[in-house]
């Protein structure tokens, strides 16, 4: 019997609230798992706190917003017919077209019935005597669930820096993660941004082109390569919906969810000459394969630093003024360990004679004022301030949430010295919770549709399982769980990735503990692992009847 028939009292839930499963988050991840759990003849409903679908492209509208994997890798798989009746248009996607593509998702599946916009989920708690999850919203509802499912995303809790002053400051004031929905128009302004990652880096060639002048606020200079974007080439795309089935298919098998052509050599096995020309041509195919030119960029700091002085050395011979381009040029952190930037005219935009870098790492911010920012060396007047500082990542969405687990214990309180998880997946002490793209799985080091689109199966396939066998409690054992956290920890140590100050390690926000939480292994490996945890009868879970 389903769960939604049930209808036993007690628990506060309304008639009709009695779920088989709640999923918070209406991106690409809630969209998806909507459709697996239906297919499963679930009863569900998805809560999403924005007042439209599409999660990451519903918020952050920003002008110059793309994505930086290519489109056609940047997409579901799950339907083949989605595939091919879907057009690009550009090889990588603006903001505007992934939003469509999105909503066009959410009409062509029918999702839109069982997702309830609008309303932010506060509140979850294990009830063990029903063996169900009772939910709170905003509004006021209250429902019961077998399944509770976080969708809640990776990156969607802006991170608010805490400058003296930030509330006296008169001009309006953006956030890229937040920005209106009506577009802003800072024609004949003074414009400030704040941030130079990556959401820094797509809107400051655009703001710099519309303003009278724009400073540009730098604390951390970022390592950043040209996207070389373009109108998608109709012959690639013809090629590539032609061979979609197996293109994801060796997609799934790589590191990070993208296909690309890596050189097996060592950087340093090659000549000065050799390797300066292997840059070069990454350099001009553009994006994020740059990090596959040589097979030690990521794991080798010489090899790092040689691909790191090449991209210094793109900085210096575009940006004219030498000390701007010193300023722009990172150094003491391995290229690749803080988000690679994929841009269209960054370096270049530092020409513009409106545009100024101002470093306040070299002269600390001192306090927003109503007209501008004083840093400790001088005052800017600015009619408008934009905010592109960042995400709480990966755990911030999900401890925003009041989830109580077995004894009543909250999930902030485990997490106090960071994220623990079972493959990213479940927790310890959390029975029927799954967390995707969770601390602990690939997810931010990689595409993550794909990502996403291996943790909605897998909790699909799980929860199949269950059911098929009239099972109706699964939860993650702490030895498991204590297993799975040691080898994140001795694969992450193995790499370069802690040598940065990283939100990949929670650096970014003040009192995170400092843990890289992504799980580095890379997704082909993880997904086998997974597989494998199934097929042994969700080996390192404890199933059982349930209440
Ligand atoms: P999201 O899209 O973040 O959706 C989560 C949703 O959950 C949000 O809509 C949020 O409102 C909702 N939510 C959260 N908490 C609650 C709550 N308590 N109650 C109700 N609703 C809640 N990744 C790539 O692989 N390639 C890219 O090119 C890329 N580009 C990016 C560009 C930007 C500007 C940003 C910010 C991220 C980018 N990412 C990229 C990462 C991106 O987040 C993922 O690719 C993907 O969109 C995540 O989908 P999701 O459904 O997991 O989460
Ligand atoms: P981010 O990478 O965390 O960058 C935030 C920037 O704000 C950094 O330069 C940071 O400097 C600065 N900052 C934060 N607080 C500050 C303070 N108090 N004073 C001065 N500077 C401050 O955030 P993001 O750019 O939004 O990107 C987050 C992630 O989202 C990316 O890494 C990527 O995964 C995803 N994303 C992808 C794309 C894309 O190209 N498709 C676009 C946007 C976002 P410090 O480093 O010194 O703290």
């Amino acid at each position: 019997m389903s769960d939604v028939q049930s209808n036993r009292a007690g628990d506060g839930a309304a008639p009709g609230s009695r779920l088989d499963a709640v999923v918070v988050g209406a991106g690409f991840a809630g969209l998806y798992m909507l459709h697996r759990l239906r297919q499963l003849g679930l009863s569900v409903r998805v809560y999403e706190a924005g007042s439209g679908v599409g999660g990451t492209w519903f918020w952050n509208r920003y002008p110059g917003a793309r994505c930086d994997i290519p489109s056609m890798d940047y997409s579901y798989s799950f339907s083949p017919e989605l595939e091919q009746e879907w057009t690009w248009t550009e090889r990588y996607a603006t903001q505007p077209e992934i939003l469509r593509y999105l909503e066009h998702v959410a009409d062509r599946f029918e999702l839109r019935r069982d997702i309830q916009l609008g309303t932010r989920v506060t509140a979850a708690v294990f009830d063990e005597a029903t063996d169900r999850w009772a939910i709170r919203a905003d509004d006021g509802a209250r429902v019961s669930a077998r399944f509770l499912i976080m969708a809640t995303g990776c990156l969607s809790v802006a991170k608010t820096p805490d400058f003296k002053g930030l509330e006296t400051f008169q001009g309006p004031l953006y956030f890229t993660s937040r920005w209106p929905h009506e577009g802003v128009d800072f024609t004949g302004q003074r414009v400030g941004v704040l941030g130079t990652g990556s959401s820094g880096v797509q809107v400051i060639p655009v703001l710099a082109e519309q303003a009278a002048h724009l400073a540009v606020f730098q604390r951390t200079p970022c390592f950043s390569v040209p996207a070389r974007n373009a109108p998608l080439d109709p012959a690639h795309a013809s090629w590539m919906k032609a061979n979609y089935p197996e293109y994801r298919r060796r997609a799934r098998e790589t590191r990070a969810g993208v296909v690309m052509e890596g050189d097996p050599r060592s950087a340093l096995e090659v000549s000065p000459e050799e390797r300066e020309r292997e840059y070069r041509a990454r350099w001009e195919q553009g994006g994020t394969g740059f990090l596959a030119t040589f097979s030690d960029v990521m794991r080798s700091p010489e090899a790092n630093e040689t691909a790191a002085e090449f991209v210094r050395s793109q900085i210096r011979a575009t940006v004219r003024d030498p000390a701007v381009a010193e300023a722009l040029s990172p150094r003491g952190y391995p290229l690749g360990t803080r988000r690679l930037c994929v841009d269209t005219r960054y370096y270049e935009t530092y020409n513009r004679d409106n545009v100024t870098l101002v470093d306040v790492k070299a002269s600390p911010i001192e306090e927003i004022t109503p007209r501008g920012l004083r840093t400790r060396s001088a005052e800017y007047a600015l009619d408008s301030l934009v905010l592109a500082t960042g995400f709480d990542a990966m755990t911030g969405a999900l401890t925003r949430i009041d989830i109580r687990g077995r004894g009543g214990a909250p999930l902030k309180q485990k997490w106090a010295g960071g994220p623990r998880t079972y493959l990213g997946i479940a927790v310890a002490g959390f029975p029927n919770l799954f967390t995707i793209t969770g601390p602990g799985s690939p997810s931010v080091f990689s595409n993550a549709i794909v990502s996403i689109e291996q943790h909605v199966a897998w909790i699909a396939d799980c929860i199949a399982y269950l059911r098929a066998r009239g099972l109706g409690r699964i939860e993650a054992t702490a030895e498991a769980e204590d297993r799975w956290g040691a080898h994140v920890k001795e694969v992450a140590d193995g790499t370069l990735y802690p040598r940065a100050s990283s939100w990949y390690i929670g650096a970014n926000i003040p009192g995170k503990p400092r843990v890289l939480m992504p799980y580095a292994g890379g997704v082909g490996v993880y997904r086998k692992t997974c597989e494998a945890v199934a097929a042994r009868g969700y080996e390192g879970f404890s199933l059982s009847r349930g209440g």
